[in-house]
C-alpha cells in the first residue's frame, strides 16, 4: 500500500537516495530541503528543521497533498568539525540544533498524526561516529548518540500504539559531507573498514526502507549499523 513518507534533507546525498528507494517501492514521498534546489520527482517542501514554525508548515502541506506522514526519516544533518578547545559555542549549537533538536522537532510533529492513525515508522539517521566517537567531532558525535536515547525513549512511549522508532547508523558514505574530509583522513578510515570500501547512499537507503516495512514490524528501539563493519560490537 502506498504510504505518506517524509524524508528530511532529501535534496541530496543519503536523504535523496532514501527518498528514491521509497518512491521505487510505490510510496508517496515528500522531501524537505533547506538551501539546495530540490530535484524533481518528489513533493519538495522548503523547511529549516531548526525552526518549529517551518516544521509545522511543512507537515501541513504534506498532509494536504499526501495524507498524514506514516513514515518519517529524520535525515537532515550537518557537521562543523574542529578540535575541542577550538570548538565555539556556535559550532556546538548549530550541530545540536540541526541534528538532534531538528530530529526531535520533526518526530514530535509526526508522532501527533501517527498516534491518531495508531501506526507509524520513525527512523533517525545517526552515525557510527555517535557510537565510536571521533576526534574533531565532539558536537557531531554528541548529536548522533543523542538520537539513540531519543529513539529508544520514543520506542517505549509510542510502542503500544503500533509506532516503531529505530536508528540507522551509517559508516563512511560517499557524499558532499565526506568529500570535504582530507584525503589522509579518508585513507585512515578506509584502513579500518572490514569490507575495505566506503558505503553507497543506496546501501543506507535499502536499510531504511526495510526497517520501515511491514517485514520489520517487530523491530523497535534498534540501532542498525550500515557501516562495512567499522563499528562492530558498539
Ligand atoms: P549532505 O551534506 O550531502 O546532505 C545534508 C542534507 O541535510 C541536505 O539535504 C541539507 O539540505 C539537509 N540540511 C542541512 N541542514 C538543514 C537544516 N537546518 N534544515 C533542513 N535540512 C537541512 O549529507 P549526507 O547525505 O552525507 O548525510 C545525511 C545524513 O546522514 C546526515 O544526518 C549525516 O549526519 C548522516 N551520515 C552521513 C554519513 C556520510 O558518510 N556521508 C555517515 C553517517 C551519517 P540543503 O542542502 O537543502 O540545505
Amino acid at each position: 500500500m502506498s504510504r505518506s513518507v517524509l524524508v528530511t534533507g532529501g535534496s541530496r546525498g543519503i536523504g535523496l537516495a532514501i527518498a528514491g528507494a521509497f518512491k521505487a517501492a510505490g510510496d508517496k514521498v515528500a522531501i524537505t530541503y533547506n538551501s539546495t534546489e530540490p530535484p524533481p520527482g518528489f513533493l519538495a517542501v522548503k523547511c529549516d528543521v531548526t525552526d518549529t514554525e517551518q516544521v509545522e508548515a511543512a507537515f501541513e502541506t504534506i498532509q494536504a497533498e499526501h495524507g498524514p506522514v506514516e513514515v518519517l526519516v529524520a535525515n537532515a544533518g550537518i557537521t562543523k568539525d574542529t578540535l575541542l578547545l577550538r570548538m565555539s559555542d556556535e559550532d556546538w549549537d548549530a550541530v545540536i540544533q540541526t541534528n538532534l533538536s531538528g530530529s526531535f522537532r520533526v518526530a514530535r510533529r509526526a508522532a501527533k498524526g501517527m498516534l491518531r492513525m495508531r501506526k507509524g515508522r520513525i527512523v533517525f539517521i545517526s552515525s557510527v561516529v555517535g557510537l565510536l566517537g571521533s576526534p574533531g567531532q565532539v558536537n557531531y558525535a554528541a548529536s548522533k548518540s543523542g538520537l539513540v536515547g531519543m529513539a529508544r525513549s520514543m520506542a517505549r512511549e509510542l510502542g503500544s500504539r503500533g509506532i516503531t522508532a529505530n536508528v540507522v547508523a551509517p559508516g563512511f558514505v560517499e557524499t558532499d559531507m565526506t568529500a570535504v574530509l582530507p584525503e589522509e583522513t579518508q585513507k585512515q578510515y578506509l584502513g579500518q573498514i572490514p569490507l575495505g570500501r566506503f558505503g553507497l547512499t543506496e546501501e543506507i537507503a535499502n536499510a531504511v526502507r526495510w526497517i520501515s516495512s511491514d517485514e520489520a514490524g517487530y523491530i523497535t528501539g534498534a540501532v542498525i549499523p550500515v557501516d562495512g563493519g567499522i563499528g562492530m560490537g558498539n
